[in-house]
């Protein structure tokens, strides 16, 4: 090892330090001592080197009834940024966060391409404004996370495939660096990955066996193990919806026949209504109108998609012995009871887990996960931990405080 162990144990009491003071929002120098257990005179230097690095600041406490005000530390949220950006098919949204994972900005842009060098120089083209508009701050904009809708390969960070895009072999990452003008971390990461991520920092903060998956144009999954993405040997694990639940099913893309995405993702549920209603296509908000109006063939469709989703649901629960599975999923958040109604499903009394709940992050995750990932590797932390998620949902809701100005 090329660092001493004086400065090995330097760095790791560094981000304890941070760690908790992240977590906390505000503490003191001798409650930061107390809950890492290091005592006052490492927390005494290591504070002061966070001071000098424009890091953390010092408050006094307004008011308290006996003895001093103590002192009380934070995070400097905006002595740098990150961007969080979610490669969507034919939409790609940007978020710039401070520090402690408040967006800052968010934009959304609409394609009408598919082309992959007209939209890496969209990509550039946005990452270099958002650079400018960061340069006023110390740190200034400090790295991106780029969400894509396919598979990363986990030495290299290239696109394996993305579906929708039909992208094959993408080396987003080398040709982004090879564009911006200016030194930059990038990261490309699955999407499913970065909301299970998402989930776990802003939400289920003690879930360290968490599954999140995503029902949209097709089934994903985010696997988080003791604390961890589970990636598997190329990076590709969580491809759940191409597990085969119906060996003499319909064809999958895929080549297989019988994938849990061909039942249990949104389009088969749109088709099947359309089908069966008369309709060409039946849009998300008709869809909304019908649950709203408890109209029986929504209802007859939903119990049978709940029943397929159930299946997929009892063959994982049995690999992870998942604590938390969060579903992320536009058409359940509509449907009442739902939660209930997959639970009732898994009776089976192998299949244990913790909790089975709705995403409170929605189509925000992937864009939450980027920007709190960016955030963790800056700060160089073990965990990372925002306490008031309140706070911080939704990111489309908040407004331009730094840029335009
Ligand atoms: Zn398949």
């Amino acid at each position: 090892m090329v660092t001493g162990d004086g400065a090995y144990i330097k760095k790791i009491n560094r981000s304890l330090i941070l760690k908790t003071i992240i977590e906390h929002g505000m503490i003191s120098r001798a409650e930061l001592a107390k809950i890492t257990g290091l005592n006052k005179a490492t927390i005494s230097i290591q504070v002061a080197a966070l001071l000098e690095e424009d890091l953390i600041y010092e408050t006094q406490q307004e008011h308290n009834a006996v003895g001093r005000r103590p002192i009380m530390l934070s995070i400097k949220r905006d002595v740098g940024y990150v961007l969080g950006i979610d490669l969507d098919y034919k939409e790609i949204q940007y978020t710039l966060s401070d520090l402690l994972g408040y967006p800052v900005h968010h934009e959304k842009i609409f394609l009408d391409s598919e082309d992959y060098e007209e939209i890496v120089l969209l990509l550039v083209e946005h990452i270099q404004k958002y650079h400018k508009n960061c340069s006023h701050s110390r740190y200034g904009l400090i790295s991106t996370v780029i969400g894509i809708h396919g598979t990363v390969n986990k030495e290299e960070e290239d696109i394996f495939f993305i579906p929708r895009y039909k992208w094959h072999s993408k080396s987003l990452k080398s040709d982004l660096k090879e564009k911006v003008n200016f030194d930059l971390n990038i990261h490309i990461e699955n999407n499913a990955n970065l909301s299970s991520y998402a989930e776990k920092v802003y939400h289920y903060h003690k879930s360290d066996n968490l599954l999140n998956i995503i029902l949209s144009s097709g089934i994903g999954a985010g696997i988080m193990v003791d604390g961890h993405i589970h990636k598997g040997y190329h990076g590709y694990a969580g491809e759940m919806g191409h597990m085969i639940i119906s060996p003499e099913g319909a064809l999958c893309k895929c080549g297989n026949h019988g994938c849990w995405e061909l039942y249990a993702a949104e389009p088969r549920l749109y088709e099947q209504l359309a089908q069966r209603l008369d309709k060409p296509v039946i849009t998300q908000n008709e869809f909304y109108n019908l649950v709203n109006e408890k109209h029986p063939i929504v209802y007859e469709e939903m119990e049978i998609f709940i029943k397929y989703l159930s299946i997929g649901l009892n063959n994982i629960i049995n690999l992870y012995n998942p604590e938390t599975i969060v579903l992320n999923s536009e058409v359940l958040q509509a449907y009442p009871n739902v939660i209930e109604k997959i639970k009732g499903n898994l009776v089976s009394s192998v299949s244990q887990y913790g909790e089975i709940v709705l995403s409170k992050l929605g189509k925000d995750a992937c864009i939450m996960g980027a920007c709190a990932i960016a955030i963790q590797n800056f700060f160089e932390v073990p965990e990372l931990i925002f306490s008031d998620s309140e706070k911080h949902i939704p990111f489309t809701n908040h407004k331009i405080e730094i840029l335009n100005n």
